[in-house]
């Protein structure tokens, strides 16, 4: 079974935007091709799980978070990093679209995208790290029995400062290369 480093995908790889529509307003961090890289020479699978909602609202079309992703992981590739697989959640309690009107088991803090990414590539998730930018990632990954790295970029330096009742993370790190350099220094 492997490790897996799962990482948040607005305010982590890339610009928090809002409700990211359009690939002129996706903006990839220039930390993310190497910190991914190191993720994968070191092992890890490195799987992106992202709340969509937006979908649910219907402000983002599902078919722009494939094309996102696409142009992300190409990205990514010309820089020699690789991700697994990519997993997003499209529901919202108050979606406007019915059919993603649903109290998930997807959406983080809940672990569905994890434990089914576990399922799918035979990941070890009590070895396995998730990398976000709010609570609801640290809280996926304790769901998930993983641990959990708040970043300062995106909306991070909100949550620091808003810290949530019972929920920790493992470590606070100004952006992803460093949340990297901590994940690679554990054992
Ligand atoms: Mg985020
Ligand atoms: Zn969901």
């Amino acid at each position: 079974m492997t490790p897996a480093v799962f990482l948040d995908r607005d305010g982590t790889l890339i610009e928090e935007a809002g409700y990211l529509d359009s690939l002129d307003r996706l903006v990839i961090y220039p930390f993310s091709v190497d910190a991914v890289r190191l993720l994968n020479r070191a092992g890890f699978a490195v799987i992106v799980i992202s709340n969509q909602s937006g979908i649910g609202r219907g402000l983002v079309r599902e078919s722009f978070v494939a094309e996102a992703h696409t142009h992300l992981a190409a990205h990514l590739r010309a820089g020699g990093a690789s991700l697994d697989a990519f997993y997003y959640c499209p529901h919202h309690p108050d979606a406007t679209v019915a059919a993603y009107r649903q109290r998930c088991e997807c959406r983080k803090p809940a672990a569905g995208m994890l434990t089914r990414a576990a399922h799918e590539h035979g990941l070890d998730l009590h070895r396995s790290f998730v990398v976000g930018d709010r609570w609801d990632d640290i809280g996926a990954a304790r769901a998930a029995g993983a641990r959990g790295v708040l970043l300062r970029t995106g909306y991070g330096r909100e949550a620091e400062r808003a810290p949530r009742e019972g929920l920790a993370a493992d470590a606070i790190a100004d952006n992803l290369a460093a949340a990297v350099a901590w994940i690679l220094g554990q054992s």
